[in-house]
């Protein structure tokens, strides 16, 4: 069988690139990534692929039809990072979030169908579910999605899978908890609470800080995606948890203790409008059928986050510096 040409969506963004870097260690993968290079996309994130011989970069917007279209053209298979993804940004403006999130990924997949696309992998989130208040969310949860981003990722979920009803297109579709790790831009709660410690500033905690999230540790997050990509099923949507439930306090406990500071470096901010409370998602699913487990231990993954950072101040500085909250 001879190896699938991939085209990677949203390939030079946090998962994106962990994703893509993961496939390159196969000296015989082929993988296109496709990135608009927004404020959120870096290509020093795939320095380190940017000499294998099947590596190729193409700054482009998902919803330049033409762009996708010569694109998905030369591919076998897409998997789809490429969104707007930051709730605060969407809370202030969502227009970029249906433009991208939901029209983008539908002009993705009407390329897919036009060029017969043999699979296509899309990344949606555990915030489509909405706020869990016990218990956790099923693939079959019903979509109660709060925020404008999460409103975008639940369309997109959506048009994905009935891409798959209405045309048979084999598209699969995984939903993650919050992903920690080594290049997350710094607008994201563990890499903006490390920057700024590290800088030795205040951290912002939202209301009383009981809000609870699961943190998968995103080369746990990569591992799934490639079981679902290589062995999961057309049609079929896969919850991806990383068992690792933790409030935003006991988080940033964690974070001040990494960092050797106390709580009198804690700025109580005000809650964020329609802040869901608690996010939890089983996974039993891809657990049973795909056979998937986390391997990274949150506590030893945590302590080499926040030394990624501390080591890599040129990688993030910049991005701190341009108005970002
Ligand atoms: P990110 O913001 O770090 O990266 C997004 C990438 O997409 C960037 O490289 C950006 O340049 C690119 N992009 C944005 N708009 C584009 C467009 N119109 N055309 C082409 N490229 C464009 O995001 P991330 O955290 O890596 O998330 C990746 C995916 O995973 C997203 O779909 C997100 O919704 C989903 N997800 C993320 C998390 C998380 O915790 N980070 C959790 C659940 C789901």
């Amino acid at each position: 069988m001879t190896t699938p040409r991939i085209l990677v969506t949203g390939g030079a963004g946090f998962i994106g690139s962990h994703y893509t870097r993961a496939l390159l260690r196969h000296p015989a993968a082929r993988v296109t990534v496709l990135d608009k290079l927004t404020y959120a996309g870096n290509r020093d994130n795939l320095r380190p692929v940017s000499g294998h011989r099947g590596f190729r970069f193409v700054r482009g917007d998902i919803r330049d039809v033409a762009v996708v279209d010569r694109l998905v053209a030369e591919s076998d298979q897409i998997v789809h990072f490429a969104a707007e993804s930051h709730v605060d940004r969407s809370i202030a403006d969502g227009r970029g979030f249906t433009e991208t999130n939901v029209l983008g990924t539908q002009i993705l997949l009407g390329a897919a169908r036009r060029h017969g696309v043999r699979r296509f992998v899309h990344i949606s989130t555990d915030e489509v579910y909405g706020s869990i208040a016990s218990g956790a969310a099923k693939e079959t949860a019903p979509l109660r999605p709060s925020s404008p981003y999460a409103a975008s990722k639940a369309a997109s979920d959506l048009m994905a899978l009935a891409y798959h009803r209405t045309y048979a297109l084999d598209v699969r579709v995984t939903r993650c908890s919050n992903n920690y790790g080594t290049h997350q831009h710094p607008e994201k709660l563990i890499p903006r609470f490390v920057t700024n410690l590290l800088r030795g500033r205040t951290v912002p905690l939202f209301g009383d800080g009981g809000h609870v999230r699961d943190w998968l540790h995103v080369e746990d997050h990569v591992r799934g995606i490639e079981l679902v990509r290589t062995q999961g099923a057309p049609g079929e949507i896969y919850n991806i948890g990383g068992g690792r439930p933790l409030t935003n306090k006991e988080l940033t406990g964690r974070l001040l203790e990494s960092c050797g500071y106390g709580w009198d470096m804690v700025d109580h901010a005000r809650d964020r409008e329609g802040h869901d409370r608690r996010y939890a998602v089983d996974d039993g699913k891809i657990r049973a059928t795909l056979g998937y487990r986390t391997a990274r231990d949150f506590t030893t993954a945590l302590e080499e986050t926040v030394r990624w950072y501390r080591d890599h101040p040129h990688w993030w500085k910049p991005l701190t510096e341009v108005g970002v909250r």
